[in-house]
Formats: C-alpha cells, structure tokens, sequence
C-alpha cells in the first residue's frame, strides 16, 4: 500500500498534525511517514504526550513503528487492525491527556467492540483543551453526530506534578450524523469556574470576580480540590447556548496574577461573544476530523486559524474530502465540499 508522507513542519508545525495522522491511519489502515515533527515548536520533536499518542496508537491497531522515541522528529507508523476493549496509558509527565484522549477514541468509533480508555498526566495544561472543554463542549456535539461517549474526568492534573486521570467510553458508531453548526443562538448562561489545588481559595475567588467585573452578571462556580491534586489553579469561563457550549480558559503560572489570569480568560470569552459565530476557534479544529469522518457538516466560526487550516490539509490527504471556507459578516463558514 501506498505510504502517506507528512512534513511536520507544515502550517501550524505542532503536534496536531502528528495526533490527526494517527488517529486516520488507523482509521483508514494507510500508513504514513512524518519527518520534521514538530519543527515550529521550542522543543521540536516528540515530547512524552506526543510519544504517548504514538504507544497508545500502535497498542490499539497494533501498528508497526519506527521512530517512536522521545525528542524524534521522524516516524513511520503501519497501522493493523483497530480492536475494542479496555486501555489504559500514562503519559509520565503533565503532558495533555485529553489531547491523547482525542487522538485514539477516532479510531475507536471504528473497532470491532465497544471500549474504555483511561488517560493520566495533565488534564488542566495551557495550550491544550482541559478536560472540562471536552466534557461540556466536544462531547454533546460528537454525541449529536451519533457518537457514544462518555467522558469523566476522575483527578485533576495540573503542570508540572501530572497526576490527573480522565477515563472515556466509546463504542463503534453505526450511523453518522451531519453536524450543521451555522449559528448558536442567544446565550443562556455565563459561568466562571474557579478551580484551585493547594493554592489559597481566595485566589478563585478574585479571578471570578475579576471575570465577572469584565463580562457582567455570572454565575461562579468553587472548585477546591484536596491539595494532592495540584498544586494547581485555573479559571474556565463557560458560555452556554442553545446549540452549544464553548469554554475558555487560563492556567495560573507563577508570577501571573489572579487577576491576569481573569483578564485573559475574559478577553478571549468576550472576543467570542461579540462575534456572531457559532464555534469558537479551539472547538472549530476539534470538530474538523468528526465531520469529515460524517463525511458532511458544516459550522461558521470567528477566523480561519492556523490550527484550522493545517488540519484540514492533513484531513485531506486521508480523507476523499475536501473542505470549503467561505467568509462573511466577519465570520468563516467552513463546511465540505
Ligand atoms: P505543540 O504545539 O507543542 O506541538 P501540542 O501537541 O499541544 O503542542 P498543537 O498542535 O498546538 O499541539 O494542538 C493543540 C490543540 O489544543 C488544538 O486542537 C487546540 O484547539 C487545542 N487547544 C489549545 N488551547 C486550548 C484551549 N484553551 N481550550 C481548548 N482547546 C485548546
């Protein structure tokens, strides 16, 4: 069979390339070929989310791999047959684990049974969606695809302890079902959770104030966790439509105030508010491998992002399909051709 050849170093030139390669190679059971992974990041390369994306892969279709060590920027990946059951993967590190998350259940809408799949390492990191992200917003619209899906998040995990736990249940999908997000309709509901490990309360209780003092009336939302789950503190701001939910979010760092923290949190919530799309640009790049496995759909969203534009080229080298942006009313509608 022919081999696939990816250059990671591509458009947005991160992981994300790596994960959607794996997750339609072994859907599609084409292998491919990466050289230059990661090439546009600091520390380019395999890192352990991204070797752990790898391992899980190859355990789940029981693929040949060469390259898979950490710091590779090469890899080539030979997909076997996709088999259901019960997994489980720890990153080692406080690496993404919803980004492994989305990287194996793909494959397993495909399997030959149902599955459950349990990932540990970071569940709260910057730069990558937090479990609650998956939870309130990718999970009801993958499940209105005709998705089963489950996602819990069992422990928290923030950077650089780790430790956090999500577990999913899945299950072959038997008929796909187009996603149609064009507009979300009026907001409902605005939310901002404050969660905090091992760090004072008070410093949740600033930021959900501070976000309230940048985004009006809201309804907060505590979230003190036994110290053992941190240290670790971050700021969600929920926005609940009737089509959808979308959740922005910051991670406290040190020598970033609570009130940074909130402001940044806010700034990207009310971005998306004040526009009249209908996804937000984080859930946009996370829909775009569902769809195109539906095979139909379409959603406007507020910009056509990096992220967005270097998946839909990796989708298209899988896939027989082929995505269509149209820009309006200051909004991109993306959908397939
Ligand atoms: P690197 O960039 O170091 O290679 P990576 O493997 O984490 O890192 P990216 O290619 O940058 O990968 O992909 C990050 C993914 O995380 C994207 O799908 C993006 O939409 C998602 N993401 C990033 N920040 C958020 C956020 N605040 N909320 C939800 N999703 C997010």
């Amino acid at each position: 069979m022919e081999w696939i050849e990816l250059d990671g170093s591509r458009g947005e030139g991160g992981g994300q390339i790596l994960r959607t390669a794996l997750s339609l190679s072994m859907i599609t059971g084409i292998p491919f070929a990466i050289e230059r992974i990661r090439a546009g990041r600091k520390k380019p390369g395999l890192l352990r989310q991204h070797l752990t994306a790898v391992q899980a892969a190859a355990v789940v279709c029981g693929a040949q791999v060469e390259g898979a060590a950490p710091g590779s920027q090469r890899l080539r990946f030979q997909p076997g047959p996709i088999r259901g059951g019960d997994y489980a993967f720890a990153i080692g590190s406080a690496g993404s684990s919803t980004l492994v998350l989305q990287t194996v259940l793909p494959a397993l809408w495909f399997a030959d049974g149902p599955s459950t799949l349990r990932v540990s390492g970071g569940t709260h990191n910057p730069a990558a969606p937090p479990a609650d992200f998956l939870i309130r917003c990718w999970q009801p619209l993958l499940r209105r695809m005709g998705v089963t899906l489950d996602i819990q998040l069992l422990r928290h995990g923030f950077y650089p302890a780790g430790g956090g736990e999500v577990l999913a249940s899945t299950a072959p999908v038997t008929a796909w079902q187009p996603l149609q997000l064009e507009a979300r309709g009026e907001l409902r509901r605005t939310r901002a959770i404050g969660v905090v490990s091992g760090v004072p309360v008070d410093v949740a209780k600033r930021e959900m104030q501070r976000a309230a003092s940048s985004l009006g009336a809201l309804d907060e939302e505590l979230r003190v966790l036994p110290s053992n789950e941190g240290p670790g503190n971050v700021l969600m701001v929920v926005l609940e439509y009737p089509e959808l939910t979308e959740l922005f979010s910051t991670c406290g760092e040190r020598g970033l105030s609570g009130e940074a923290v909130a402001d940044r949190a806010a700034r990207e919530a009310r971005r998306f508010r004040d526009s009249g799309a209908a996804v937000g640009e984080y859930l946009a790049d996370q829909l775009l491998l569902p769809m195109a496995l539906a095979g139909q759909g379409s959603f406007t969203t507020p910009a056509l992002s990096s992220h967005l534009g270097t998946n839909c080229l990796v989708i298209e080298k899988f896939l027989s399909v082929r995505h269509v942006f149209e820009e309006s009313d200051g909004v991109v509608r993306v959908s397939l051709a």
